[in-house]
């Protein structure tokens, strides 16, 4: 679903105002503004340490932050009565997996369910079933991740996050870790989760998929938002110096 930004009347499902973020004297997050409406797919890009992997944390409340607010569904996240409740809501995958290493792909995508949830565990075993055919481990249900390659232990992790029915995912580089040749597989299940309308942010160094795969692209530098717009905009004619000057790079590097 694509929002018509231009026209929305609709409450961001994810809304970060005026964030900003302080380790000691250093500036990660410089104030930025972004909002992330129901369907959408944002994707955030922009050179090393510019803060992207920082935001996503902060939403997810595994970071505090110095000022500003983030809200979801209009309710301050920091100030919810319940925070556990609304991270619950708030799926995140992770640039390195963080599978359970004891447990098989079934068991890691069980256990959020089973031990937060408390669902049923023969519900669960069912939910795990379907959720590892979504994303084509169908025959891997048994397996443990260390006989997993990286791309197949990714998409145990995005079913594991996906079984807890979060409203939005949140992906922090989720291919960056991978061999080349597992990194389609794990973009291919992403894209079939945007078409599917699950809301996603992806900080991503893989401009190919944020030019097929979203509906917003956002470039941070500096701790700031530089610029965004939809993908042919950023990709075909940035306005921003910075955004021309960190494609100009990941064109070079690849
Ligand atoms: P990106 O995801 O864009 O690569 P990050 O959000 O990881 O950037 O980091 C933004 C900046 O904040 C970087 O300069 C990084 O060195 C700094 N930073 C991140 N985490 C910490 C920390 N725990 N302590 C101090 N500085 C940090």
């Amino acid at each position: 679903m694509t929002i018509d930004r231009a026209h929305a009347t609709a409450l961001p499902l994810l809304w970060f105002r005026e964030v900003e973020k302080h380790y000691g004297g250093f500036t990660a997050l410089a104030g930025v503004s972004l909002q992330v409406y129901r369907g959408e797919v944002v994707c955030i890009i922009g050179p090393s340490g510019s803060g992207k992997s920082t935001l996503l944390r902060c939403a997810n409340l595994l970071e505090p932050f110095s000022s500003g607010a983030i809200l979801f569904e209009g309710q301050d996240i920091t100030r919810a009565a319940r925070p556990a409740s609304i991270r619950q809501r708030i799926g995140m995958v992770f640039q390195s997996f963080e599978l359970f290493p004891h447990m098989t792909a079934l068991q890691n995508i069980m256990s959020g369910p089973l031990t937060v949830k408390r669902t049923k565990r023969v519900q669960a075993e069912a939910e795990a079933g379907v959720l590892l055919d979504r994303v084509g481990l169908a025959g891997n249900a048994q397996s443990y991740p260390s006989a997993l390659s990286g791309g197949q232990q990714q998409r145990v992790a995005i079913a594991r996050a996906l079984a807890m029915h979060p409203d939005i995912l949140l992906f922090d580089e989720p291919t960056s870790a991978l061999d080349p040749e597992t990194v389609g597989e794990v973009l291919a299940v992403m894209q079939k989760l945007a078409a599917d309308d699950v809301t996603m942010v992806v900080v991503t160094h893989e401009m190919g998929f944020a030019r097929r795969a979203a509906d917003w692209v956002v470039v941070m530098d500096h701790g700031q938002i530089v610029e965004e717009g939809p993908p042919a905009l950023i990709f075909g004619s940035p306005t921003s110096a910075r955004t021309r000057t960190f494609l100009s790079h990941m064109h070079s590097a690849h």
